[in-house]
């Protein structure tokens, strides 16, 4: 169980919500942990269950249907879902989708979408990339070309996560391609609207249970009230998510990290080789001791971080130095625990072995480890 006594960032209630969180994952995410893996998605009873509890987008205002709580009841979820070692993608709704929804929503917008998010009913993707462009968002190619009061959208999106179960995708798209970032809008797309497909729910090497998938447009054709924020000012609303995008890959950083410790202390202190237990290597100790370390700056580092961005302090600069300090520590983290464990590492059997190869998309989504390193240079 993921051991928060000496947490700062959380209060009572937090606490209160972790035992919900936990029971709830105990019932309806931990028994189905392989069987998710290998369909490739994680079904909507499972999206239904933390609906009915609570859990899905809790910092809805209770004006729209909500719960109202701040940011931490999100974090206290992603910190257990990491700990257990499930790729769902219910953070994804959780922290980054449904701010863009209450935040810039109109009221039809909200009323049409915010409650179903909240119970479970509606699932909802965002798609920027491309096959063409990742980092490099201005270069999308995807269009939304004007069409009296509509808007005929045509391109490509791919590696987007929730792709097979979203009932909505936020769809960044040029509707004005001569006017480069200023000329990007988000617009909201229905899966049922006609010209709208999924493709694959693509292989990955991790994250099995997380149905990551490319998404087609072809004469997708939606009325422009269907825009999400201003017209044209997609790329700003963009960059106004990203801390709390940002920080929420580094909270599931700490929650896998410290999943991958627990279970190399467990392993090293029950395997026996050469008469002791792998634990009484001196290496071991060592190598130990020294990841007891990271974690506890780890965690010291994310309330501090957690703590700013509920005061609404959080630049972009900290969350994206927070992301990559997390996300490269979690990679260390897994790879010398997945060591200690020798062969049984590698065993598929071992939770060590799910840890590790879900961990490594860490350093790449919500931008990479050297666009972090970028976006913290020009705040130096
Ligand atoms: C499992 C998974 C889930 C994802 N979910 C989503 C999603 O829900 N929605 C969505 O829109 N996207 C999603 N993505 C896409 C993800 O955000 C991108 O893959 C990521 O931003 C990198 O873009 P890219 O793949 O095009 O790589 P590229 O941009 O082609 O990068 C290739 C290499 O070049 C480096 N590079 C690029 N530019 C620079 C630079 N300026 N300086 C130095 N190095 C540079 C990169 O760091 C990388 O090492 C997901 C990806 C994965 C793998």
């Amino acid at each position: 169980m993921l051991q928060t006594a000496n947490r700062t960032a959380y209060n009572e209630d937090h606490a209160a919500f972790r035992e919900t969180v936990r029971k709830v994952f105990s019932e309806h995410m931990e028994p189905y942990l392989d069987q998710h893996e290998e369909e490739g998605i994680v079904p909507r009873s499972a999206w239904k269950a933390l609906g009915d509890a609570g859990m899905l987008c809790p910092t809805v205002a209770e004006e729209n249907g909500g719960l109202g709580l701040d940011f931490g009841f999100n974090c206290v979820l992603a910190e257990e879902l990491a700990y257990l070692g499930s790729s769902a993608g219910f953070t994804l709704q959780n922290d980054i989708t449904v701010n863009y929804f209450e935040r810039l929503g109109s009221p039809e917008q909200k009323e049409k979408y915010l409650p179903g998010m909240i119970s479970g009913d509606i699932i909802t993707a965002i798609a920027m990339t491309e096959p063409g462009a990742g980092s490099d968002l201005q270069g999308i190619k995807t269009t939304a070309k004007e069409d009296g009061n509509h808007l005929v959208i045509n391109g490509s999106k791919t590696y987007i996560t929730n792709g097979q179960n979203a009932d909505v995708v936020i769809v960044v798209a040029k509707t004005d391609p001569n006017a480069g970032a200023k000329g990007t809008s988000l617009i909201l797309v229905d899966a049922d609207t006609p010209g709208f497909a999924r493709g694959r729910n693509l292989d990955k090497i991790g994250q099995h249970s997380a149905d990551t998938s490319e998404l087609f447009f072809e004469d997708v054709r939606v009325p422009k009230t269907n825009i999400l924020g201003g017209e044209n000012r997609g790329f700003i609303h963009l960059m106004e998510e990203l801390p709390q995008e940002r920080l929420s890959i580094a909270v599931s950083a700490m929650g896998g990290a410290q999943r991958a410790f627990d279970e190399a202390v467990k392993f090293t202190k029950e395997r026996k080789a050469f008469g002791k237990t792998v634990f009484e290597f001196q290496n071991s100790k060592f190598t130990l001791a020294e990841l007891a370390a990271k974690l506890q700056v780890g965690w010291a580092h994310l309330d501090w971080a957690i703590a700013r961005h509920l005061k609404g302090e959080l630049t972009t600069g900290e969350a994206s130095a927070a992301k990559l300090w997390h996300s490269e520590m979690q990679w260390e983290m897994v790879d010398a625990c997945l060591q200690l464990h020798g062969g049984a590492g590698y065993m598929n059997e071992y939770p060590i072995a799910r840890l590790w190869r879900d961990a490594r998309v860490q350093r790449i989504y919500g931008g990479t480890s050297e666009i972090m390193k970028e976006v913290v240079s020009r705040e130096i």
